[in-house]
């Protein structure tokens, strides 16, 4: 790898004697790992285990993913090891009923790491800037597929109007990526010194915006995947000194080969490829301390819960409804955790809300159309529907969005699962089946193998 001269000559010197060991570490192999989502399945096969995640673990080779039908189903969640640190912050620092924002959240590797640590009573408000990774975010939240979500696509001084209202914010900032130089190639061509700069400016103008939205003693976690010193250790320290904050320890063990910040008034934690089996990363955790502020209010119930018909039919649809909230937004009905919905309509006031809860479906005449996020919630009640297991050639025509012909099954909606794990909905209507997967979701390649190994 030819790395910038610049990059040679900051990191070279912070590194000291461990730079050969660095340099061929970059010039090696990235490890493929990946995170299981816990609520639908367990491993099949043993895999070895990312030591500071316990859903973490890493594959022997980098398969192909795209025609994985369990990837699709949100079985699982292809993560970088070094990043799924997270969990162990939120191990030790998440508490019950938190509500929690991921602020830079797309693709959404750590807002499904988040959701697994969230009990019935916390909320999770995964955000992100950009509308098309917004979409992308949605997708990985819908298919991880718990119902205490909330997808936004906003700036994050529109989020800072949300005044003391979150216990958790993570800020995993962008950044100018020299943790990534193994993965990408684009992110050696694209660096520089005067980027690093640019990007330390960006991310305390996020950090800026975003603070109000922290309650006093909330938790801040902030990472980014970059090795200087300006993106990590001087915002750390800036935001201990400018915003006003306490730094926090997290328990780690000395065999993970997790370093420590560089320098000395800082705790951080950082990740070497040639030290841990990952990328480059750095995390800190800070506890806000300031003057109680002023909260956000209560708002007013402006929504449509009063069209609710409690006897209604896509009740059924949903394990433990007494646990949920029935509305209609915009032609579709949804499921939201009842304790969470004042909280949601908060959010609504707002911020630019792109998916929340659960999408039940909608009426179309008599017939009741099911969501696709019905289909992969893990509070779906598959007794609700007819179910056909497909193979695994079925399940990748199903997910390219092809038409199907099931012989000797009723007319009317039917639930695919693969692995017994619900991939989504067809409607058969006797001689094909209507193909009810997302359009923009769907399989794009052709090159469609002969034959599928399973992953996990
Ligand atoms: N947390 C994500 C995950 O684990 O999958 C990765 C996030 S990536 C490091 C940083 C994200 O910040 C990108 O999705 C990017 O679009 C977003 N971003 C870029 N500029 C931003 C800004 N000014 N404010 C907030 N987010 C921004």
């Amino acid at each position: 790898m030819n790395l910038p001269a610049d990059f040679v000559t900051y990191t070279k010197p912070l590194l000291g004697e461990q730079w050969n060991s660095f340099v061929e570490a970059l010039n090696g192999e990235s490890p493929a790992s990946v995170r299981i989502n816990n609520s639908k399945i367990a491993p099949a096969k043993p895999l070895a285990q990312v030591p500071w995640c316990d859903s973490g673990f890493y594959l022997d080779k980098r398969p192909q993913f795209t025609f994985d039908p369990l990837f699709h189903s949100g079985s699982y969640y292809v993560q970088e090891a070094s990043s799924m640190f997270i969990a162990r912050v939120l191990k030790q620092y998440a508490s019950p009923s938190m509500k929690v924002l991921d602020l830079c959240a797309a693709p959404g590797g750590k807002s499904t790491l988040i959701a697994d640590f969230l009990d019935d009573d916390s909320l999770l408000v995964s955000n992100e800037v950009i509308r098309s990774r917004a979409n992308i975010l949605s997708e990985n939240i819908t298919k991880w597929g718990y119902p205490d979500t909330v997808v936004t696509n906003n700036d994050p001084s529109r989020i800072g109007r949300l005044k003391g209202f979150f216990d958790v914010v993570l800020v995993d900032a962008p950044c100018s990526g020299e943790g990534m130089f193994r993965k990408d190639e684009r992110a050696v061509a694209e660096w520089s010194l005067a980027n690093v700069k640019l990007c330390k400016e960006r991310q305390q103008r996020i950090l800026v915006d975003i603070w109000p939205s922290l309650k006093n003693e909330g938790v801040l976690i902030y990472s980014t995947c970059t090795y200087n010193l300006e993106e990590n250790e001087e915002n750390i320290r800036w935001i201990r000194d400018e915003l006003g904050a306490d730094i926090l320890p997290v328990d780690i063990v000395k065999e993970w080969g997790i370093s420590s910040s560089f320098v000395e008034d800082v705790v951080a934690y950082r990740f070497f490829p040639h030290k841990t089996n990952g990328e480059g990363f750095f995390c800190a955790v800070l506890r806000k301390k300031g003057d109680e502020e002023k909260r956000v209010g209560k708002i007013k119930d402006k929504d449509n819960r009063s069209k609710i018909n409690p006897e209604a039919e896509y009740k059924n649809l949903i394990l433990n409804p007494d646990r949920f909230t029935f509305y209609l937004r915009d032609d579709r009905w949804f499921a939201f955790p009842s304790r969470l919905y004042s909280h949601l309509q908060i959010i609504r006031s707002e911020l630019n809300i792109v998916s929340e809860g659960i999408c039940l479906g909608e009426f179309k005449g008599k017939d009741f159309v099911p969501c696709q996020s019905l289909a992969l919630s893990r509070f779906l009640n598959k007794d609700a529907f007819i179910t056909l297991e497909v193979d695994w050639k079925t399940a990748v025509l199903y997910l390219r969005k092809e038409t199907l012909v099931l012989t000797g099954l009723p007319k009317g909606y039917i639930l695919l699962t693969y692995g017994n794990i619900p991939l989504g909905f067809v409607k058969n209507i006797g001689n094909r089946a209507n193909n009810l997967y997302p359009r923009e979701w769907r399989i794009r390649s052709s090159n469609v193998p002969d034959q599928f190994e399973n992953i996990i």
